[in-house]
């Protein structure tokens, strides 16, 4: 349905070379760049897509930022994880509308921001976070993005202190030593949960399968990368980019189960 653009809004603005402009739109706001000014008021009312002509005669194109380009643009404390990522965490991790899912650390909440959209309206996300300013930040990102978010909770502190909920569908952690956390999430995730972990280094991960390994509640436990290739497509010429973003992280999942019942014979 569409829903015309109003001051508040964040918008993409795109010139003709590819180069991608975050702006809050604001009653009688400029946006000033090397190739002139774009009022604010010109796309105040409009439906998002218009193409408006700046002071020096560019084109822009006006769009609301989607998820990916979003991230990518905002504010950052914390390394975010990147799109490609995002996508893979969600369908590895399975996260589905109405779940409660635990992560840490929220750092400049590119994830917590996935994790919303994927859990919808009807569930939560509840996000442990050391740093304070980190908290901060990524609260100020969520909802520059997605609004108020009530079903939000950001708790100060470490999750391998503990995490106090329980009956958790899912943990989705990215900090540095995912396995003094894994007797919490084992603790908070009910029968048949996912933890899903992204590590930066394959060291990380060793570690994290070995505590996996001693504690029979984990099982399903698989690592994979996810590398994306994009390509230049043209009249002439069509290959792949030269640039790509090449290693990011592991992600490694596991499934929480029961341990086994014997029946007396
Ligand atoms: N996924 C985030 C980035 C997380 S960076 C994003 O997409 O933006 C890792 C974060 O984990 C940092 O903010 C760090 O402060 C936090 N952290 C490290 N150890 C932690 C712990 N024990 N408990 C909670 N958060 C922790």
């Amino acid at each position: 349905m569409e829903k015309l653009l109003e001051p508040g809004d964040k918008v993409l603005l795109l010139d003709s070379r590819g180069r991608r402009y975050l702006v809050t739109l604001q009653e009688g706001g400029a946006f000033h760049f090397h190739k002139g000014i774009v009022s604010h008021d010109a796309m105040i009312g409009c439906p998002e897509g218009i193409r408006i002509r700046s002071t020096k005669g560019e084109v822009v194109v006006a769009v609301r930022p989607t998820l990916a380009e979003y991230v990518l643009k905002m504010s950052r404390g914390a390394q975010i994880v990147y799109p490609k990522d995002l996508g893979a965490i969600l369908v590895r991790g399975d996260v589905f509308p109405g779940a409660t899912v635990v992560e840490a650390g929220a750092g400049s909440g590119s994830l917590t921001i996935a994790l919303l959209r994927a859990v919808g309206p009807a569930g939560r996300v509840v996000t442990y976070e050391v740093r304070e300013d980190f908290a901060a930040k990524a609260r100020e990102n969520v909802e520059a993005y997605l609004g108020p978010a009530p079903n939000l909770d950001i708790r100060l502190g470490s999750i391998y202190e503990g995490i106090e909920e329980t009956d958790v569908d899912r943990v989705v952690l990215d900090l540095p030593e995912p396995w003094r956390a894994l007797e919490s999430a084992a603790a908070a995730l009910r029968s048949g949960g996912i933890l899903v972990s992204y590590l930066p280094t394959i060291l990380q991960v060793h570690q994290l399968a070995e505590g996996f390994r001693l504690d029979e509640r984990w099982f399903q436990v698989s690592t994979d990368e996810t590398l994306v290739r994009t390509w230049h497509v043209a009249t002439t010429s069509v290959r792949p980019d030269h640039r790509m973003v090449a290693h990011t992280g592991f992600l490694t999942t596991a499934r929480k189960v029961r341990a086994l019942q014997e029946t007396p014979s």
